[in-house]
């Protein structure tokens, strides 16, 4: 990955701290001394991480502004808890939540497995979560805030009719045969239960799809 952050070209060797853009830390290094430069080569030059932008909660922190815009933009509500260094993130239609995993360094994004508005926070929190499977491990929160928000507009069409969903790119067509193949299987295990229905009510047609059937081989 290719992260920038910044560091300060002037600093002293016990005071080599490299910081995330946006960290009010970085703001304070003189403009003539700021340098913008890939993370890994930061450390090999042996810079350490800021302490205050470092991690999730370093980009909760640095990423102020932009959660206040995606909240009343995207309509999504954001809790960082401490305890656990998780990041929660509420939509209109889904519950996610985001934690870096240490040894890689990276984000993981999860998402819970069913979804009530009515429920309570807690309760919310504690439920179960499934990894979200079809997005990279990546140290972007942005780029995870915005796969939250395309997947729950795509949910929301899907409802409707996933016709109308986009397929200029490789990733919707993608996208689009999955909600395809949703929809058939979900329209078979509807007739299936229309059928066990209809039969429950009415055993002589049991005789009948069983002649049906036999009469097809
Ligand atoms: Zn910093």
């Amino acid at each position: 990955m290719d992260m920038l952050v910044v560091i300060s070209s002037e600093a002293p060797k016990k005071r080599k701290i490299y910081h995330k853009m946006g960290c009010i830390y970085a703001e304070r290094i003189k403009f003539q001394n700021r340098l913008e430069i890939k993370v890994e080569q930061a450390e090999k030059e042996g810079y350490c991480e800021c302490k205050y932008c470092a991690g999730l909660r370093g980009d909760v922190r640095t990423h102020k502004a932009q959660i206040l815009s995606w909240t009343h933009k995207k309509e999504m509500e954001f809790k960082f808890d401490d305890h656990t260094e998780t990041l929660y993130i509420k939509t209109k239609i889904g519950f996610w939540k985001i934690y870096l995993k240490d040894d890689i360094d990276k984000y993981l994004l999860y998402h819970r497995n069913t979804f009530d508005a009515n429920t309570d926070y807690q309760e919310l929190i504690r439920g179960e979560f499934h990894r979200q499977k079809d997005v990279k491990q990546t140290d972007s929160l942005v780029k995870l805030v915005e796969y939250i928000d395309a997947h729950d507009k795509a949910k929301v069409v899907i409802q409707d009719d996933y016709h109308n969903l986009p397929r200029r790119t490789k990733k919707q067509k993608k996208y689009y045969k999955q909600a395809e193949r949703k929809v058939k299987r979900e329209a078979v295990k509807r007739m299936d239960t229309l059928f066990a229905m209809l039969e429950r009510q009415n055993p002589s047609l049991k005789n009948v799809s069983i002649y049906e059937r036999s009469s097809v081989c």
